[in-house]
């Protein structure tokens, strides 16, 4: 990977995939939607949202074609200029565009030699990425321009800043797509009124550097998703989704962050490039890289859940258990409590939960990796619960994270 065009390895990352896979947004989405459609989701196409009202009893979207739709909650997906969180009265503070990035998918007479080329020029900085037998992506960045909103965009566009930057055009026709941005910065100051939430680039928007922005909007879904769920089937309180603000917008803070340091750190002053000199040494050290690489991969969050145990509040990861692997039993989207220790005493505690939290039972082979005899593993991955190896466990702190992330019992059990 990279930060700011410095190159950042990944390959011995926590995770089974370290390594980037490009794969293109219109597919991630077809794979989305089909699993909607698997599952039941009723999909709307063309229905825009024009307004909405919302009371104590639930939320009324109202369509610009006249119609309205009664829900007991709304969550804006609406992008960068969501109309559901300006209705909501909900502010979008950050910072304005200081640069301009054209993109365009295009084919290449006369391609650079490397898969992946960039470099910054006196007038600003390029990439040109190899996608596939015939195509290319072309970025440009020029830090002496903010392009208005009105200002088109087009092949020429694309062409006359590549000229000016590069030099040359490497010969490029036959546009698939094209696309401008700038390095606008800006985060919805709360992320919930009332019975409306935001979830994606409505919430949260900036310097696509590194790929973060989709990764983020679909974690804010993957967290409250299951949140909402418990709440609308009556098994939670309402006051559960207020976990989701205070566990996601602290994290798109961060991208934010991390996104405007890498725009600035592409400006090709003598300044910026002393500093990427800096940077570029810092960043040979393995724990810096280790710091870098688990904030742009997003591996390293901590949700703030009760207790001090490192692994609390993190993302559980993807061991090999038994037969299978750990990601595999939360395919469910429900709740998992792990026993890896045999511990007998859980079966009393879960009983209450058991419409909500699966208890499953394996013994490792020589013990599991996650020196951790037990694991209470959220539907979004994270971990709410943890025993360690050979330590009594807690169950009262047990009962207190079940009762925290999905509600009261359904039966009062005894756990002596
Ligand atoms: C050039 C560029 C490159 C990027 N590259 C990457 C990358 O490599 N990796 C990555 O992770 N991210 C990347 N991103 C960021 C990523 O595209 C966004 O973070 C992501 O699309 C946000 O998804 P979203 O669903 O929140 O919003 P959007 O994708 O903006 O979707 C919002 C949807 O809401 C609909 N909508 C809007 N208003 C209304 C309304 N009033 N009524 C009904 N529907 C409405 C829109 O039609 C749209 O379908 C890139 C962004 C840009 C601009």
């Amino acid at each position: 990977m990279h930060f700011s065009a410095l190159r950042l390895d990944v390959s011995d990352a926590a995770t089974r995939h370290p390594y980037v896979l490009v794969i293109m947004q219109s597919e991630v989405e077809r794979l989305l939607e089909a699993r909607a459609k698997e599952v039941g989701v009723r999909l709307r196409r063309g229905a825009e949202v024009a307004g909405f009202t919302q009371n104590e009893t639930g939320v009324t979207v109202e369509l610009a074609d006249g119609s309205r739709v009664r829900a007991d909650y709304l969550v804006g997906c609406d992008g960068g200029r969501s109309i559901v969180r300006r209705r909501a009265g909900i502010n979008f503070p950050g910072t304005p565009a200081t640069m301009t990035a054209l993109l365009g998918d295009v084919e290449l007479a006369e391609p650079p030699a490397e898969d992946i080329f960039q470099e910054r020029r006196e007038h600003g900085s390029f990439s040109v990425l190899s996608f596939g037998p015939d195509w290319y992506r072309v970025l440009t960045n020029e830090f002496d321009h903010v392009a208005g909103r009105d200002e088109p965009t087009t092949l020429e566009t694309l062409r006359k800043a590549l000229l000016k930057i590069a030099g040359t055009d490497y010969g490029m026709h036959s546009p698939r797509w094209l696309s401008r941005h700038g390095d606008a910065a800006r985060q919805a100051d709360r992320y919930r009124e009332g019975r409306v939430l935001l979830a994606g680039d409505a919430a949260h928007i900036h310097f696509p550097a590194g790929g973060q922005g989709l990764n983020t909007g679909m974690q804010d879904a993957v967290n409250l998703g299951w949140k909402l769920a418990a709440v609308v089937r009556g098994r939670a309180p309402d006051r559960l989704l207020d976990t989701y603000e205070a566990e996601r917008h602290p994290v798109a803070a961060r991208v934010l962050q991390n996104t405007r340091a890498q725009t600035a750190l592409w400006r090709v002053d003598d300044h910026t490039s002393a500093l990427r000199d800096v940077l570029g040494d810092l960043i040979g050290i393995d724990e810096v890289r280790l710091r870098f690489a688990g904030a742009v991969t997003a591996t390293d969050i901590r949700y703030p859940v009760e207790g001090t145990d490192d692994l609390l509040g993190r993302r559980i990861p993807d061991l090999d258990i038994g037969h299978g692997r750990v990601y595999e039993l939360l395919h469910h989207t429900r709740a998992v409590l792990l026993d890896l220790g045999g511990l007998p005493p859980l079966d009393a505690v879960v009983t209450g939960w058991a419409d909500r939290v699966d208890l499953v039972r394996v013994r490792p082979a020589g013990g599991s990796d996650l020196g951790a005899d037990a694991v209470l593993i959220r539907p979004d991955g994270h971990v709410a619960w943890v025993t360690r190896a050979g330590e009594r466990p807690d169950l009262g702190a047990l009962r207190t994270a079940l009762t925290t992330w999905f509600g009261p019992p359904a039966v009062e059990m005894s756990d002596s």
